[in-house]
């Protein structure tokens, strides 16, 4: 039965708030108690959500255990593919709604959510329709010293109930990204958004079940981390697994709440990501391409650029060509098209990135462009607003230069040789993304190779083949998604072995 709606969703921004309900086995219930989800674009009440308690939490678990024994469980994989197929062409007939509840929550320009967000939302359920479609089994003839053989083949089943954590800066990609995989292997979850934007998974469950996935498959429990709805759903003995996205720290405290009970756990954690760019580099490319690496979605991007390596060179015309890029950045309200950049996602995170403003220019920073909060007017002051931010005369001793930041602020530092950037770009704890900017050819494989990321890329920025491994070493993350590696995750392998 498709479960009524929560509310209207909105067509476009609307001074009504919403309020939305946890979703368990195709219900929507209340919670505890209420939170507020404030619009970062101007201080406005956007919705009312309802935080799950333990109770909430452990009958969402029950609702997907229910389903995962019910007939989704035994589903031939064509069809769960068929049915994920069906979801990507209703996220596209629905994308308007998504495209409001994502810019509702998060404040970011239009264009961004319906170009970015939306469009790879509906590109990941296809994807991995495709990749789960044509996955095949590992199988091995073993010869055995005796002349005899033996034939090896393992069959995956679903890993079980997953638990699945999201962070607020991508939240219908990133969620999709993991749901998608995670449906396809036959697993039925229980989601918990970020408190800073429940609106779009709430859309989706309502988008799911109008596309046909049975009630208990995707159930969504809203709240915050740390004693709400995080880490009961962390902590409950019934989840197999847990897949995270969010800072290291989080992280950290996920892999402590499920080590009594030794569960797997996949992990796209913090970053502070190098871009190494070559005298030799197309420097018009370079600029444009770090502008957009460092300042998209307002620097609130896992693979953001926050550390720019330039040759000595060309470190004038790079550092100025790019504080003039984000000089020339619109920050306005989402629907304007003109708008470039929207707001930070809250109040409490403009903090957080304005320490890091102050600290810059305690540690010796020169400014080239931003460092503040700028004043905006036509209602907007009450918002998350905050100025692009470029900086020079920092190393890599200094705080700026190690932590993550997470908002639109990079720094920009020389170097001479090549042995010397890729040193300087590895001196990090973190190891997620990174990009060379060269015209040589050989170079940039060699460079791209050396750099202790997983993701590296040469003269372009976030181009994405949905099957290629995804993931970060070190405080960056634990394991890989995308294509195979994240059906690996969503799959225990049972090697059968027969005697011939
Ligand atoms: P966060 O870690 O604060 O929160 C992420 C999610 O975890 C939220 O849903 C939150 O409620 C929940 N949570 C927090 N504490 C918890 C706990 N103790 N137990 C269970 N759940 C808990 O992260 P954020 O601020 O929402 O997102 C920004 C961070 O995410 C940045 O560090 C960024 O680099 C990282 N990120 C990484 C990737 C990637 O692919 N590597 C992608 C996007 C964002």
């Amino acid at each position: 039965t498709t479960p009524a709606p929560i509310t209207a969703p909105l067509p476009t921004r609307s001074s009504t708030p919403r309020e939305l309900r946890n979703v368990i086995g195709g219900e929507f219930v209340d919670g505890v108690g209420t939170f507020e989800k404030i619009d970062p674009v101007d201080g406005t009440l956007v919705a009312v959500v309802h935080e799950a308690g333990p109770r909430e939490v452990d009958r969402a678990v029950a609702a997907a255990r229910a389903a995962l024994e019910g007939p989704w469980g035994r589903m031939p994989v064509a069809e769960r593919a068929r049915l994920l197929r069906r979801v990507a062409d209703v996220v596209e007939r629905r994308s308007e709604e998504l495209v409001a509840a994502e810019v509702g929550d998060t404040g970011k320009p239009e264009t961004l959510a319906r170009d970015l967000d939306v469009a790879r939302a509906a590109a990941n359920f296809r994807s991995f329709a495709d990749t789960a479609s044509a996955a095949g089994l590992d199988s091995y003839l073993t010869e055995l010293p005796d002349g005899r053989r033996a034939l090896n083949y393992a069959v995956r089943a679903p890993l079980g109930v997953v638990a699945v954590i999201v962070p607020w800066n991508l939240p219908l990609l990133l969620l999709t990204w993991k749901l998608a995989p995670a449906l396809a292997s036959g697993n039925t979850v229980v989601v918990k958004p970020s408190e800073e934007t429940p609106s779009s998974a709430t859309l989706l469950a309502e988008i799911l079940a109008e596309a046909g996935i049975p009630d208990g498959v995707v159930n969504v429990v809203h709240g915050f981390g740390p004693g709400s709805a995080g880490e009961h759903l962390t902590t409950h003995p019934g989840i197999d697994g847990v897949t995270f996205t969010g800072e290291s720290s989080t992280g950290s405290a996920i892999m402590r709440a499920v080590a009594p009970r030794v569960r797997p756990v996949s992990f796209e954690l913090g970053g502070k990501n190098p871009a190494i760019v070559f005298a030799d580099a197309d420097l018009e490319a370079a600029i444009a391409g770090l502008a957009r690496s460092t300042y998209l979605n307002t620097g609130q991007v896992c693979l953001c650029t926050e550390r720019i390596y330039v040759e000595r060179a060309v470190f004038d015309e790079v550092a100025n060509g790019l504080a003039a890029h984000a000089r020339r950045l619109r920050l306005g309200r989402p629907e304007d098209p003109a708008t470039t950049t929207g707001p930070l996602i809250s109040a409490a995170h403009r903090d957080k990135v304005l320490s890091y403003y102050d600290l810059a220019i305690r540690e010796g920073a020169e400014l080239l462009a931003g460092g503040g909060v700028p004043t905006l007017g036509d209602g907007l002051d009450a918002g998350s607003w905050i100025e692009p931010t470029l900086w020079t005369g920092l190393d890599n001793a200094n705080r700026t230069v190690r932590e993550e930041i997470f908002g639109p602020a990079a720094v920009v530092m020389p170097f001479d040789t090549e042995e010397e950037a890729i040193a300087l770009a590895n001196d990090t704890d973190y190891g997620l993304a990174a990009v060379t900017w060269t015209t040589d050819l050989a170079r940039g494989h060699r460079v791209a190779q050396r750099l202790r990321v997983g993701m590296s890329w040469v003269n372009t920025w976030y181009l994405r083949d949905l099957r290629s491994p995804f993931g970060g070493v070190g405080l960056s993350g634990i394991g890989r998604e995308g294509g195979l590696h994240s059906l690996a995750f969503y799959t225990e392998p049972t090697n059968v072995c027969v005697q011939l």
